[in-house]
């Protein structure tokens, strides 16, 4: 409804015969003119419609056009607050008046999501005004890519897409390979079901993607950059287009970038929406106008990618964590989060809690920050908060494994995680309440990835769909008591025996629900139900 809230309030202006302007005013704007912009998600989803009063910080939630009118005449030209449009504390009850109010944002560290929501996204005006840019001519003009690769190293980035490898590691890489030609890859490929944090960058920030590439590029010795984007976040697409267009027609990208005698080039690519294609080898096949399936590695795409040449490939967020660490330093970027995972990290927080929605917080924060505080705690199904009500959430989609009460309090982290068994991932979280069925949540995402399988390995083609098949069987009351057995023993058979990450993670949903909730797979085998 945002847009919808957006039209009206421009129409309701232009009828009350209000000045204002359609971008934000330079900070020593005389004008009196009031000043009207959109911006991109501000992660408050579960209150959006949103509409920020500034320079006073009113945040109104759950914006209908029939409230512009009051918002007009109350707020803009009276000057005081409506006070039926704020945020109440669930709980307490307590009416917050803006961002640095709200337990949701208070609590959050936000940086990659930190200009998502009050820049406009398509205004590449505003990205410069706001420091945009100056990373990569620090990059281009005063560092060499040795400079840049140790500076990633020295903050201990780690890729944000899931695997959590070291990206100067990668970087360094595909910088020592022999070779005029290489590639940068922005895997944009977002796919996990309850997952949008790169959408929402993309959408909010584009231009922060593209000063990262641009840097990711200048650290390795390439001039072309690619951004692989599915076709199904229309409005990402949109947006990476123009912000590629204005970039270009600012000399920022093309040639001789900021005057070094470098040529960068930018590309947005559609994925045509199949989930492997976020693995590299699939999504550099897909590129080539291959069928997107996995090959096996080594050789890694930073020695052979793309055309054969070297290749990284990095996540939307890295790359946005790369522009902030050229910009204030590794030392900086490390001061938040753990030694083994520095920085913050986006999770898109759904299910059952009183707040979804995106949220940024250093890396080590217990489960039960986010969930109990920046969520606002878990809900019934009818919507009123439990405060008993946990019962776990599903972190790294398809990929990933369950937490529960007895992980409330673990450090969250991506070595942390993978001690209990479940992993970040790319940084879905869906809560789930006391009355979910936990056998079903497995199943969801069992579904999930048996669709999903590109077919090239026989134990994941196969395997997913006879593990589906069982998990079928234990829901609808066919299982006996051989099921549970076949069903671990085949989980860990495709575990060993595929090829790529969708495979060997497929049955993780299964064997983590298996490890904590045993008694509901044996209460659906005993009372066949
Ligand atoms: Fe394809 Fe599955 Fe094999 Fe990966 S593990 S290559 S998705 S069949």
């Amino acid at each position: 409804g945002a847009m919808k809230v957006h039209a009206a309030f421009q129409q309701r202006m232009a009828e009350k015969n209000l000045p204002f302007v359609l971008e934000l005013r330079e900070e020593n704007d005389n004008s009196g003119k009031t000043a009207f912009t959109r911006s991109g998600c501000q992660g408050f989803c579960q209150m959006g419609p949103l509409v920020t009063v500034l320079p006073e910080n009113i945040l109104y939630t759950q914006v209908k056009p029939a409230d512009i009118d009051e918002i007009i005449e109350t707020s803009l030209i009276g000057g005081g607050v409506v006070e039926r449009l704020l945020y109440s504390e669930p709980g307490n009850g307590h009416a917050c008046k803006g961002t640095d109010d709200i337990p949701f944002y208070t609590r959050q560290q936000r940086f990659v999501l930190g200009d998502c929501g009050t820049i406009d996204p398509e205004s590449i005006d505003e990205y410069l005004r706001n420091g945009g840019y100056e990373a990569a001519k620090k990059a281009f003009l005063q560092m060499s890519p040795e400079a840049i690769c140790t500076e990633i190293s020295e903050s201990g980035l780690r890729g944000r897409g899931g695997g959590g490898f070291p990206t100067g590691r990668k970087w360094e890489a595909a910088r020592r390979q022999a070779g005029d030609k290489k590639y940068v890859i922005c895997n944009a490929d977002e796919g996990d079901p309850g997952a949008f944090m790169n959408r929402s960058v993309m959408e909010g920030n584009p231009h922060s993607v593209i000063e990262g590439l641009m840097i990711a590029a200048r650290a390795i010795g390439a001039d072309e950059t690619l951004v692989y984007v599915r076709a199904e976040y229309p409005l990402a697409v949109e947006r990476m287009r123009r912000a590629v267009k204005d970039a270009t027609a600012r000399g920022i990208l093309g040639e001789n970038v900021f005057g070094s005698g470098l040529n960068i080039s930018c590309e947005i690519m559609e994925g045509a929406g199949a989930f492997v294609c976020g693995e590299e080898t699939a999504m550099i096949a897909s590129i080539e106008g291959q069928r997107g399936m996995p090959r096996p590695k080594p050789p890694f795409p930073a020695q052979s990618g793309l055309w054969g040449k070297p290749t990284i490939i990095n996540n939307v967020e890295t790359l946005a964590h790369a522009v902030r660490i050229v910009r204030e330093g590794a030392i900086r970027f490390r001061q938040l989060g753990t030694p083994g995972s520095p920085g913050t990290k986006t999770f898109a927080l759904t299910g059952h809690v009183a707040n979804t929605g995106l949220i940024e917080v250093p890396f080590g924060t217990t489960l039960r920050e986010i969930v109990h505080n920046i969520g606002g705690g878990v809900t019934k199904s009818d919507g009123s908060i439990d405060p008993t009500g946990f019962k776990a959430v599903q972190i790294g989609g398809p990929s990933g494994g369950c937490l529960t009460q007895e992980h409330l309090d673990l450090p969250m982290d991506f070595d942390s995680l993978r001690t209990v068994g479940a992993m970040v991932g790319s940084g879905g979280l869906v809560a789930m309440n006391q009355d979910t069925c936990m056998v079903s949540v497995a199943r969801f995402f069992m579904e999930f990835t048996q669709r999903e399988s590109c077919g090239k390995c026989v134990l994941c083609r196969e395997g997913t769909r006879q593990m589906l098949a069982l998990m079928d069987d234990i829901i609808e009351g066919r299982a006996d008591e051989t099921t549970l057995p076949l069903l671990r023993e085949l989980a860990v058979a495709v575990q060993k025996g595929s090829l790529c990450g969708l495979g060997k993670t497929a049955p993780n949903p299964v064997l983590s629900t298996l490890r904590h909730f045993p008694e509901e797979y044996e209460a659906h085998v005993r009372d066949k139900v």
